[in-house]
């Protein structure tokens, strides 16, 4: 066989098994924390999954902050969980790149408990990275602020543009990535 027709096939099942979709649903039992000290809110929430720019899949918090949810995940991850109220404004909880099983337990805290590089810096959940993350200030109206006052020298505020209109609101959001444009 020449070189070039073994490569050919090489291809070919790389593209036939490599990259097949997933096709067998996932059963999610979902849980929300309250992770805020100032908005003890998790009843009655709105979790909504997004894959890419689509919403795959759109559920309600019972009472007791529990949840039950169901997709196909034909897409490459990764599986954004959001939640939205008007109490909580819309919030990255977390991005899901595997599911354990078919059928995953899973608790997620509103807000996340954001996770840290090796240098201490908080990183977005979506992009892993730290260097356009801001935190959240709040009052009237909403400023974020440089997460690295050494880069930052003048600690000058950044506005947060759209969100600059919520003048009296507050969220359970405790920082902004600029790069995705979400809040956690
Ligand atoms: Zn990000």
């Amino acid at each position: 066989m020449k070189p070039l027709s073994s490569l050919l096939i090489i291809f070919l099942c790389l593209f036939v098994f490599g990259f097949k979709p997933y096709t067998t649903p996932v059963y999610i039992t979902g849980h929300i924390k309250n992770n805020s000290k100032t908005l003890g809110v998790n009843a009655f929430i709105s979790v909504f999954v997004k894959n890419g720019n689509r919403v795959i899949a759109k559920t309600t918090t019972n009472e007791n902050g529990d949840f039950t949810l169901t997709f196909t995940p034909r897409k490459k991850s990764p599986f954004d969980f959001y939640c939205y109220s008007p109490f909580v404004e819309t919030l990255l909880l977390e991005s899901v790149d595997i599911f354990d099983n078919d059928t995953p337990d899973m608790t997620f805290y509103l807000p996340c408990e954001p996770k840290k590089d090796s240098l201490g810096k908080i990183i977005c959940p979506k992009c892993h990275k730290a260097d356009k993350v801001y935190p959240i200030e709040y009052g009237a109206p909403v400023y974020v602020r440089n997460a690295n006052k050494h880069d930052n020298p003048s600690n000058k505020k950044i506005s947060l543009g759209k969100y600059e209109a919520g003048t009296c609101t507050v969220s359970a959001a405790r920082y902004y990535c600029d790069r995705d444009n979400i809040k956690f």
